[in-house]
């Protein structure tokens, strides 16, 4: 039997076996396969939903020179702002009344939000709109900074792993930074009770299929609710400006595989997967993602949240468009769904 099906039937295969996977399902008939079983467990766990979360950029400040991204500390040209605590608030306020159910509350890692504020912004949410879902994405913070920020009424966390290889998790960093210390971030969110997103980046500079294939196990053993999987673009000001973005098409793959791995989680069609392709969320949906990620930060901060160049941004992505979205999502055969969209119970079984 071929890989890619012995793949699907027992998707638990040793590393290499991985690398092999990713190797056979650059012919397009395997891709092609590994859609269909992946559409096939996206629907069994999720119907036809795809789940909306609204994102609210709070803040570009960074401490962390991460090299392939645009706000990171070193690009002197990023123009920083920070959101007041009214302005993240009428950012729900905007959303909750488009319909949202869960607020993304994205930013740098910026020392300004300490706990305290931090706390008084998510209490501020929940007591708002007890019903929502409030999702971090921060950063790495230490574990009693997550006990507090749960405590005060946090539900989910992003915080993409971006590589599990550790040596290219160091051509993407400065020396300070750890692959350890970041996966220890997600066991940690875990423990605490988040339900946790993971995550990398596709077609980073000099990424191999050996590489990837770590993610996937590592992936495998943490089991998180979500993953953020996108393709690397490059932005201008950053020592990344001059190498080539991600594939489109691997990212679709990477999905597939994803889902049969882990068929109950989570999975969004990226904002990075769009801007590279036109179609691409689409072309998410039909690879086993289910999730989008409308921005509703205000209008004029949208183009400072300058994580990559040509970042999707005043579009159908945006919040406010949710009429424009449900169209392309029914005409994509699916169903924009405004629940809350919490992971599957057991993100592994019922197979
Ligand atoms: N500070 C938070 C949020 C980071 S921004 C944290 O550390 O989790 C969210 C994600 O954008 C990152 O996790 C990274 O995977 C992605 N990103 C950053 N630069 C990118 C680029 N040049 N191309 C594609 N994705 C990028």
């Amino acid at each position: 039997m071929d890989i890619i099906e012995r793949f699907i039937e027992h998707p638990n295969l040793e590393k290499k076996e991985y690398t092999a996977l990713l190797k056979a399902s650059e012919e397009p008939l395997a891709a092609a396969r590994l859609a269909e079983e992946a559409v096939r467990l996206r629907k069994k766990y999720y119907g036809d939903a795809v789940y909306v979360r609204g994102l609210i950029e709070f803040t570009n400040y960074c401490k962390n020179n991460c090299l392939y991204c645009g706000i990171r500390r070193g690009n002197p040209e990023a123009q920083r702002y920070r959101l007041t605590e009214e302005e993240i608030l009428s950012c729900c306020e905007s959303g909750h009344r488009l319909g949202y159910q869960t607020f993304v509350l994205q930013g740098g890692e910026d020392p300004w939000y300490t706990d305290e504020r931090m706390e008084r912004i998510i209490r501020a949410v929940k007591e708002r709109y007890p019903g929502c879902a409030v999702t971090l994405s921060i950063g790495e913070r230490s574990y009693e900074s997550y006990r507090r920020l749960r405590e005060a009424g946090a539900d989910r966390y992003l915080l993409r792993h971006e590589t599990a290889s550790d040596a290219h998790y160091r051509k993407l960093h400065p020396p300070e930074m750890s692959l350890s210390y970041r996966k220890q971030c997600l066991y940690n969110l875990k423990e605490l009770g988040y339900q946790a997103g993971a995550g990398f980046m596709v077609g980073t500079p000099g990424q191999t299929y050996d590489e990837l294939a770590e993610d996937l196990l590592f992936l495998r053993e943490l089991k998180p609710q979500m993953a953020g999987i996108g393709p690397f673009v490059p932005h201008h000001s950053t020592p990344f400006k001059n190498e080539p973005a991600g594939s489109v098409e691997l990212t679709l793959r990477l999905l597939s595989i994803v889902r049969i791995l882990l068929p109950g989680i989570l999975l969004p069609a990226t904002t990075a997967l769009g801007t590279l392709d036109p179609l691409g969320r689409e072309k998410g949906f039909a690879a086993g993602a289910n999730v989008l990620m409308p921005n509703l930060s205000p209008m004029g901060r949208r183009k400072q949240y300058d994580l990559y160049d040509n970042k999707l941004c005043t579009g159908d992505e945006a919040a406010e468009s949710l009429a424009e979205l449900k169209k392309r999502v029914s005409a994509a055969g699916w169903r924009l769904s405004m629940e809350r969209g919490d992971a599957a119970e057991e993100p592994e079984d019922k197979r």
